[in-house]
């Protein structure tokens, strides 16, 4: 709906009503993905549309879309992840990028819990087993287990640690691994992931998407972690050489993997979905109705408090808010 004289934002893609009815409230909204001729949609509101709203993998917003949107001042991202946005792009564009962390860092790692006890244990397995009625034949076979178990973080950020102070209940040791040792965080850090995984058998990746990223956990460290190994990852897809894994599970390098996230979403690869010693989830780290009205607020705020001319409230740092 246009409102007139309202500042003009596009959306790329649908937000949950109770974040899209405050932005139309304030805003004229263009409803990008819902446009027949997305081109023609971004030629006739070029130069009036100063805000995006969105991400989540919507779209790929990069410099393609900023040269059609001259106007173009700030991105406010779904999701903390932001690899779908080229936000050092952005900065060198003079274009802010926030997203939405914090707000969802316990819901995840309440997810990525329940997804490296699922894989440990086979739950969604011994459920299949009692609903396929093969409990009268006899009971499911002994599983491995979390106890005695080492667990070797990748990427000890805000939800890593949320992971970690989680498995710290559990009396597992922890360690970790990113690109620099953390001050007061007390578990062993390793500067080489390799090593890490030569250490532990169980993997739990938290790091974000981007190139930086990319394959990071391949089949070199498959074959550290061994066949006792299992791997969690609800980072981002892309930072799993995704092929080696299965190899790894297929030849049994590695013992399981639980997944949130996948290279090509909603993507899987059959191969992956025809083996039964993995846990397939479709990314739904932070899919609450609680932590996705957190997420839609603080997007909302970012919005709503750059517009005021207060600058945002969570940049990223690609694009660091120094009032002018
Ligand atoms: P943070 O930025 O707080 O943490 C990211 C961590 O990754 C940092 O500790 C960083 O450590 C590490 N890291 C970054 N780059 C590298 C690298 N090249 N090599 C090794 N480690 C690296 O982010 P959050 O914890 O808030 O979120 C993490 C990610 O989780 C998001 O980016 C997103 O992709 C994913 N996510 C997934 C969700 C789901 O639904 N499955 C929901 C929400 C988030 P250092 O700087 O020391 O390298």
């Amino acid at each position: 709906m246009t409102r007139p004289n309202a500042t003009e934002i596009i959306m790329t893609g649908p937000l949950m009503p109770y974040a899209a009815d405050q932005l139309k409230a304030r805003f004229t909204v263009h409803e990008l993905w819902k446009a027949d001729d997305r081109a023609a949609l971004l030629r006739e509101v070029a130069d009036r549309v100063r805000g995006i709203a969105g991400g989540g993998g919507h779209m790929r917003t990069d410099g393609a879309l900023f040269d059609a949107l001259p106007k173009l001042e700030m991105i406010a991202n779904f999701g903390v992840g932001y690899d779908n946005v080229d936000a050092a792009e952005a900065g060198k564009r003079g274009i802010v990028v926030s997203n939405t962390p914090d707000v969802l860092s316990d819901e995840v790692a309440d997810l990525t819990i329940g997804l490296l006890l699922a894989t440990i244990r086979q739950l969604p397995q011994v459920d299949r087993y009692l609903r396929e009625g093969k409990w009268l034949k006899g009971a499911y076979p002994l599983t491995t287990s979390l106890r005695k178990r080492k667990v070797g973080i990748v990427g000890l950020g805000r939800i890593g640690k949320a992971v970690a102070h989680r498995l710290e209940a559990f009396g597992v040791p922890i360690a970790y691994h990113g690109r620099s040792r953390q001050a007061d965080v007390p578990y062993r850090y390793y500067p080489s992931l390799v090593e890490m995984a030569a250490d532990v058998d169980t993997l739990v990746s938290v790091a974000p998407g981007g190139a930086s990223t990319h394959h990071m956990i391949n089949a070199e460290v498959f074959k550290a972690l061994g066949p006792n190994g299992i791997v969690v990852n609800v980072g981002r897809g892309t930072v799993i050489d995704e092929q080696a894994l299965i190899e790894a599970l297929k030849s049994k390098t590695i013992l399981s993997a639980g997944l949130d996230v996948f290279e090509d979403e909603p993507r899987v690869p059959a191969e992956l979905i025809a083996l039964d010693h993995v846990v397939l989830l479709p990314h739904v780290g932070s899919a609450s109705v609680h932590t996705r009205e957190q997420m839609g607020q603080l997007l909302v705020d970012n919005l709503f408090s750059w517009f005021d001319g207060k600058g945002p409230l969570t940049p990223v740092p690609e694009t660091p808010w120094t009032k002018a």
